[in-house]
């Protein structure tokens, strides 16, 4: 069954990791997809793999989506190339981890433009047009991180505890026209933002999972699914952890 059949869905952070397996669940159920990455080369290497299963499911663009005036340029566009947009996942995000002793202004301001600001940005480029789509929805991929803090992460915790505030005030705000925002919350998962972890810290945290293992992108693009579908329009602001019960 093609769940997504007709619908089209942006992606940011796509050509990569938990994005790319967002992309590629959307696509499998029939949705088409711009995928939007920072380089050229991974969001386009991304719509090329779908379009070779999929014909014609995916484009590629490419910005920063922390730039406020390029995001809402790629939203014109993107809008034009699908004609509309049912569903935005904000999935784009970065760390730059130090002891607060350390940090640089810069680190904080980049993982805060990106993580935070990025939201921002997309969602004042798409949300008039979700406002007309038929079962519009916006996903934020925040963190657990951003519900129980990390030492050296204080950038990246607050960037996603913004993120978890913004999509509940989005999803108040956009409630009258039956956009849903929900966030979903991953916790440890496999991909090349964990691959930089060292060996010792990766055994720590699994002491600290219940489940006893690291997820996989395919866990998060369930919960971005089942969040996407017409079966959850009943539920907005909410946060849903996929975190082998790490924050329970
Ligand atoms: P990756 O580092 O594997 O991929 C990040 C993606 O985001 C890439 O496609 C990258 O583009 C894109 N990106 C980064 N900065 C920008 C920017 N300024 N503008 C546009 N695109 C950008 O990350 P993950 O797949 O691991 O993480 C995806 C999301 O999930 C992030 O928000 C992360 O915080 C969150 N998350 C991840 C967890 C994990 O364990 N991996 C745990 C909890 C949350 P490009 O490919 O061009 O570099």
């Amino acid at each position: 069954m093609q769940s997504f059949a007709g619908k089209v869905a942006v992606v940011t952070g796509g050509g990569r990791g938990i994005g790319h397996a967002i992309a590629k669940a959307f696509v499998e159920q029939g949705a088409r997809v711009a995928v939007v990455s920072r380089t050229q080369a991974s969001c386009s290497a991304v719509a090329e793999e779908l379009n070779a299963s999929h014909p014609e499911s995916a484009r590629a663009y490419a910005v920063d989506v922390a730039d406020h005036e390029a995001v809402q340029e790629l939203g014109a566009r993107i809008i034009a190339d699908f004609g509309s947009v049912n569903i935005l996942v904000n999935n784009a995000g970065v760390t730059r981890d130090g002891l607060l002793m350390r940090m640089k202004e810069e680190d904080w301001n980049t993982v805060l433009d990106t993580n935070l600001k990025g939201a921002f940005n997309t969602v004042k480029a798409f949300m008039r047009t979700l406002m007309k789509a038929e079962d519009p929805r916006i996903i934020n991929i925040a963190s657990v991180i951003g519900l129980i803090g990390n030492a050296g992460q204080a950038n990246y915790s607050a960037s996603k505890a913004g993120l978890i505030g913004l999509t509940k005030a989005v999803a108040r705000e956009l409630a009258g026209r039956a956009v849903t925002c929900n966030a979903v919350a991953p916790g440890f998962i496999t991909t090349d933002m964990t691959g930089e972890l060292p060996e010792k810290v990766r055994e720590q945290v699994l002491t600290k999972i219940p489940l006893a293992s690291f997820g996989e992108c395919a866990d998060i693009a369930a919960a971005v699914l089942f969040l996407a579908g017409p079966q959850a329009r009943y539920i907005t602001g909410q946060v849903l952890a996929v975190d082998g019960g790490m924050t329970m």
